[in-house]
């Protein structure tokens, strides 16, 4: 047993420690920063030699445990791990598909919604459920989603009876497949909101809404979005299970992660603080390129949403790149200032000494629509292989730098079929849409639409408890 657990503290450095289980439920920090590690784990190069011979749930354990302490036994999380990963629907859970001699596509989208988002959430649906069941509480959870974040949200805690979950997405701005597969789960337990906005504005409403520590303690609020500590420490996990699947010792590795709220792409960067030995994170952008523009000017300014091929990373306001601003600075007052800054001009700029820190682990490139469209068509004609656009959008991406490296993975966040009507359109053809997501599509829907207002989404939530 160890006696030093981790810790967590907030970015903005005004709000107490917590443990594991409180920084699972707590989500944003209560000085409106976000919870990381005080310190981060390291694995021993022979540890870490070891996860070859480890299937995708051992590695899980083993990343994972490094975060938890005596709230969860081994035996616990074992359980719970297993779990997660029985409704995956690939035995490697995050398989590798080798497309040329030094290039690969993690596929990421075995779970039951076709994307990213179930390995966190299934694991945090059955983390939240154990602590609730045994301790005989319920809660209420609140997040915002670009597509699929909600999804798997929804489907991860359908049958789970110590929580009610609540989900706003912008209306009409989600694909048809995204929608429908949070809006015909119809257990009583889930709510779908729609709000007429963007994005940006249901997760301003979430901020807001638990910004308001009355209100979050008195309805048992809990968030549930990529700001929550659990999304990013599953996440780690296939970063490890990947460099263990290829032989990449003494190599060059680029990863290419098509990026939004920044979350995805952090884990990567932890694995490196974790002893991975990556060597460059590509952060992949669609033609909302803030990320893009600060690394290459310094300067992270707030334009309007700009829709795209690729919703779910259609973001302006990257909530996780926070952490690793902390990460790099290790200066929660220049976190708190940099931060009033956005909020109140909509911009704020780093200094040369930052920027150049964060350049040595990350590269990005700004994908346009077009060079989406003739991604897709590229690799269905000369491959057969039937990618997502945001999958393309890491393929473009990578494009940019793989000459420079020995090995280059791309993240594909999503199954292609979760955006069927758009790849339909590229490609001429629907082979590639399984049975499953046809018969979704035929299914009722039910939702409520909302404007754009904090007010309203709080009566609803207070009507509905
Ligand atoms: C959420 C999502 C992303 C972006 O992930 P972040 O962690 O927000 O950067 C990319 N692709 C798809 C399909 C997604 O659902």
């Amino acid at each position: 047993m160890r006696n030093n657990y981790l810790k967590y503290i907030s970015t903005r450095g005004h709000s107490q420690k917590l443990d594991f289980k409180d920084v699972i439920f707590e989500g944003l920090a209560p000085d409106g920063g976000l919870y990381i590690p005080e310190e981060w784990p390291k694995f021993t190069n022979k540890e870490i030699k070891s996860f070859s011979c480890k299937s995708y749930q051992e590695i899980a354990f083993d990343v994972i445990s490094k975060f938890t302490d005596d709230s969860l036994s081994s035996e616990d999380l074992k359980n719970i791990i297993d779990l997660s990963y029985k409704d995956f629907d690939h035995s490697e859970i995050t398989p590798l598909n080798k497309i040329s001699e030094n290039e690969y596509i993690l596929e990421l989208f075995h779970g039951p919604t076709y994307a990213f988002k179930d390995v966190a959430m299934q694991f945090i649906s059955n983390l939240m459920d154990f602590y609730l069941s045994k301790s005989n509480q319920t809660i209420n959870i609140l997040g915002a989603t670009s597509g699929d974040t909600g999804a798997a949200a929804i489907v991860g805690f359908q049958n789970i009876k110590s929580a009610q979950i609540f989900i706003l997405h912008p209306y009409d701005k989600i694909s048809d497949v995204q929608r429908k597969f949070m809006t015909t789960v119809q257990t009583n337990n889930v709510h779908n909101i729609a709000i007429k906005g963007s994005f940006d504005d249901c997760q301003n409403i979430i901020k807001e809404i638990f910004s308001d520590q009355n209100y979050k303690k008195q309805y048992n609020l809990t968030a549930i979005n990529s700001i929550n500590w659990s999304r990013i420490m599953c996440q780690i996990v296939y970063y490890f299970y990947t460099l263990s699947r290829i032989e990449a010792e003494g190599k060059k590795t680029i990863f290419t992660v098509p990026t939004g709220n920044f979350g995805d792409i952090l884990a990567g960067y932890i694995a490196i603080q974790m002893g991975s030995s990556i060597d460059m994170l590509n952060i992949a952008t669609n033609e909302n390129d803030i990320l893009t523009r600060t690394l290459s000017t310094g300067k992270h300014t707030l334009n309007d949403v700009k829709a795209t091929s690729s919703p779910s990373i259609d973001i302006q306001i990257s909530s996780n790149f926070e952490r690793l601003l902390y990460d790099i600075t290790k200066d929660s007052s220049f976190i708190i200032k940099t931060m009033d800054e956005l909020k109140s001009s909509g911009s704020y700029s780093l200094e040369s000494k930052v920027v150049n820190n964060i350049k040595e682990y990350f590269c990005s490139y700004s994908v346009s629509q077009d060079e989406v469209r003739e991604t897709i068509i590229n690799l269905y004609k000369t491959k057969n292989l039937v990618i997502d656009p945001h999958t393309a959008v890491g393929v473009a991406a990578a494009g940019q730098f793989s000459k420079n490296y020995d090995i280059s993975i791309v993240l594909s966040t999503a199954h292609p079929a979760k955006f069927k009507d758009t790849v339909r359109e590229f490609i001429q053809s629907e082979s590639f849409v399984p049975a499953k997501i046809n018969k979704i599509l035929s299914l009722n829907e039910d939702m409520v639409i909302l404007e754009n207002s904090t007010e309203k989404v709080k009566e609803l939530i207070m009507e509905k408890i």
